[in-house]
This record gives C-alpha cells, structure tokens and sequence, in this order.
C-alpha cells in the first residue's frame, strides 16, 4: 500500500458575546445564571412569536469574517434547519444554507500552508440538558438561558495533513476572537466548540469516500490526540483492505483511544427553508469596508510590530498570546519612549519577573524601572571623569566637532557609554559631552 496521508477539515462554534441573543432581547449572558430566567416566548419558541435578527451580532460576524480574508455577500438570509431535540423547542433551528455571511476565505500557517475556509455563518444555539439524579432517579433537566444566543460557524475545506496544523491553526483562530473582541472563545465554557472530521487517503488520490466525525471534544490537546489516535486506527484497517465505517466518534482521554457514537447510514435530511420571518439582508459594501477600517491590530500585525523592536521569539509569543498583555506593553513601550528604557527591558520585566503583574497600570511599571535604573546609573562625577577620557583619547573627533561635523557626537556617547559600562544616564551624558565640547 502507498503512503496515506491524513485528510482533516474543522467545524468550528464561536458563541458571540453580545449583549442580547440572536433574535430576541433577552440577556445573552447564560453562563451560572439561574436555569431559564433569560427566556421569552421567542427564545422559548412560542407559536406566534416573531425573531428579529441582532445587528451586532452580523457585524460581528462580518469582523471575523474579515480577519480571515473571507469574501462578505453582499445579500443574504436565515433559513430553518429542521431537527428534533429537546433542547430545541421550536422543532428547527435558525441558520443559514446556501447563503452564508462569510465564504472563501484564507488562513496561512507559520509553514507557510493556506488553509481554505469555506463559509462562516450565523446561527441560535441551543437550550442545554441537564442529567442528573434527583431523589434517587435519573432526570433530565432542560434550560433555555442559552437558546438563541448567537453562534458562529466557520467551516474548514480539508485542507490539514497533520494534527499539529490543526492545533496551531485553532490556538490562532481563539487569539483572533478574542483580539476581536467578539467571544471569550473558552472552551471550559463551551463558548468555543470544535469538531474534525477526518479520513486517509493514498498520495496520488483524490478526497477519501469516507470520512469520520469527531465530536464533543473539549479541548485543543485532546483533539490532537483523537486525531492522532484515528490515524493509526483508519490506518491498521484500510491496510487490511477494508474501509472504516462512516461514523460519529468521541474520545477517550483515559484510554487515549476514539469510540463509536452513531453510525450514519445516510446525510441526515434537514429540510432546510428560508426562514419565512426574517426578511433577507443586503449588506451594503461601504459598510463592509467602515467594519475593516476599524478591525483593531490582529496576532499577527503585533507579532509583526513586535519583531521591528528587536525582541525575541520567546517575548514575542508571550506577549501576543495575551491580548491584555499586547496592549499592556504597547502602552509601557509608548510611554517609556521618552525615556532610557528600552522595549527589550519592558518585554523582559514583563515576561520573566511578571511586572505587568504588579503594577497593573504600565506607567506603574515604567516608574519603577525608572527608579531601578537610577539606582544603578554613574554618579555625575564618574560621568565626567569619563568624558574628559574619551575626550583626550578622540582629539580628532573633538577637531572634527569644532570644524561642524556635529553627527560624531553620537560616536562620542557610545565610547563614553564604553567607559560607563552602559550605566550612563543618556540625558546627564549628553548634557556633560555638550559643554565640555563647547568649552
Ligand atoms: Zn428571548
């Protein structure tokens, strides 16, 4: 048998965090509240009640939509995705079909691999279940607080080879919301919500006819690990000549290994239809581009920004990795740029000693760095001492000030500095160098 190589694609649930839920006003915030006290007869799905859509929740969409290059219709609509469920009252769930906000759209790995993404949608989520037992019997419990809170989709094509890819692409994609602003992406919360599917196929073929879903995974290092225990699943028996069931399966951390959870023996019909109470939506291109003008600095630009000062991988990653952290340095650096600290000082104090910590305001840490500094500066005697030493030693360059070559100061600072140790205060050199050359 030839090399098989991996062929993974990515659903991926980012519940928005607006203020209100996607088609009514109720709070949108669900997480501890009391079970079903953020509930109306739309979120309940009461005959009669009529949705309409949350703005900022599309805009929203549109944003991260955006942020991966996506193209954004300019038409589009809601249609119902009919299921039965619990905690699905209405008998349907308001998504989008063939017309989604966000389509083609691009992510670009640090190997330099593009990954395609086929659409981004909007749709409700869903009530939740509760099992547990009460007085010794088993009941399930349902509540509604989080029916119809908005819920982003975005949809890979299957473009991932390797489990690694998957990881950092997802890991960039939760920094890229939150950047946005737009969810706390947590996946302890199930504000993010990740599911792969995946199959093998021989080198020189096309796309596998098979393929299994992974579900109901928590967490980015599981996920890795379900992938990579399907890998040598699928492959131990496409190697003896069979093919692997198409099927939903879930992963089991303590046995490191994937299980069964359906089968499908065929795509599951929807019926899907336009939703018949929410008009369809023209998004204006000047408005497309008002929302792009104003996308704050994603990862990727601070990485980029961040790297001009010099520092290094490790700072870098850490400083990105948090978005509070960025922005926290971006402040100490804009403030201490009036000063003799340098960002690789900052990014240091932050990233080995925690400062940021301390002193949660960055002109905090910018004044005690100030004060460490001072402590350890040349007194002004030994700062004289050694300008009138380099200053006997460059006679020429001293001739050369005299004549007007005024840029060999800068060559003058450094020898002295040379001198200091580096422990010169740069205010109190320049101002000794000054009047000992004007002399
Ligand atoms: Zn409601």
């Amino acid at each position: 048998m030839k090399n098989l190589i991996p062929v993974i694609g990515l659903e991926v649930h980012i519940e928005l965090n607006t203020a209100t839920k996607m088609f009514c006003r109720c709070r949108a915030y669900h997480f501890g509240e009391k079970p079903n006290t953020n509930v109306c007869p739309v979120c309940l799905g009461l005959p009669g009640a009529l949705p309409s859509a949350n703005k900022k929740a599309i805009w929203d969409t549109i944003k991260f939509g955006l942020a991966l290059n996506s193209q954004i219709s300019s038409f589009s609509k809601f249609d119902r995705k009919h299921y039965f469920y619990p905690d699905l009252p209405k008998g349907y769930q308001i998504s989008q079909y063939d017309l989604p906000f966000c389509t083609k759209g691009t992510f670009t790995l640090k190997n330099g691999k593009v990954i395609n993404i086929r659409r981004i949608h909007l749709e409700e989520d869903t009530g939740k279940l509760i099992h547990k037992t009460v007085d010794g019997k088993k009941v399930s419990l349902v509540d509604y607080n989080r029916s119809g809170v908005p819920l982003m989709e975005m949809v890979t094509e299957p473009d991932f080879t390797d489990p690694s890819d998957v990881d950092e692409f997802l890991k960039e994609i939760q920094l890229i919301v939150k950047y946005l602003g737009i969810s706390d992406a947590d996946m302890e919360k199930g504000s993010m919500r990740l599911e792969a599917n995946i199959s093998l196929k021989e080198e020189d073929q096309g796309l596998p006819d098979y393929k299994i879903e992974l579900k109901n995974i928590n967490s980015f290092r599981f996920l890795s690990k379900a992938l990579q225990a399907e890998i040598v699943r699928q492959k131990q028996i496409l190697e003896t000549g069979s093919k692997p069931v198409q099927e939903t399966r879930g992963y089991d951390e303590v046995k490191n290994t994937t299980f069964s959870q359906r089968t499908k023996e065929e795509a599951q019909d929807y019926r899907y239809m336009p939703e018949p109470d929410i008009p369809p939506i023209t998004i204006n291109e000047k408005v497309v581009l008002r929302i792009k003008n104003k996308l704050p600095d994603l990862p990727n630009q601070k990485r980029k920004i961040f790297k001009k000062l010099n520092l290094s991988e490790h700072y870098i990653e850490t400083l990105v990795s948090d978005k509070n952290r960025a922005l926290y340095f971006d402040e100490a650096i804009n403030i201490a740029k009036d000063h003799n600290i340098s960002a690789k000082e900052i990014a240091s104090v932050m990233v080995n000693q925690n400062m940021d910590l301390k002193y949660p305001e960055p002109a905090g840490l910018i004044k005690k760095l100030l004060e460490i500094q001072k402590a350890d500066y040349a007194s002004q005697k030994e700062v004289k001492g050694a300008v009138n030493v380099v200053l006997k030693q460059n006679t020429k360059a001293v001739d050369d000030y005299k004549n007007g070559k005024t840029q060999v100061v800068g060559f003058l600072i450094g020898q002295i500095q040379k001198e200091l140790k580096g422990k010169g205060e740069v205010k109190l050199v320049q101002e000794i160098l000054r009047k000992k050359l004007e002399e």
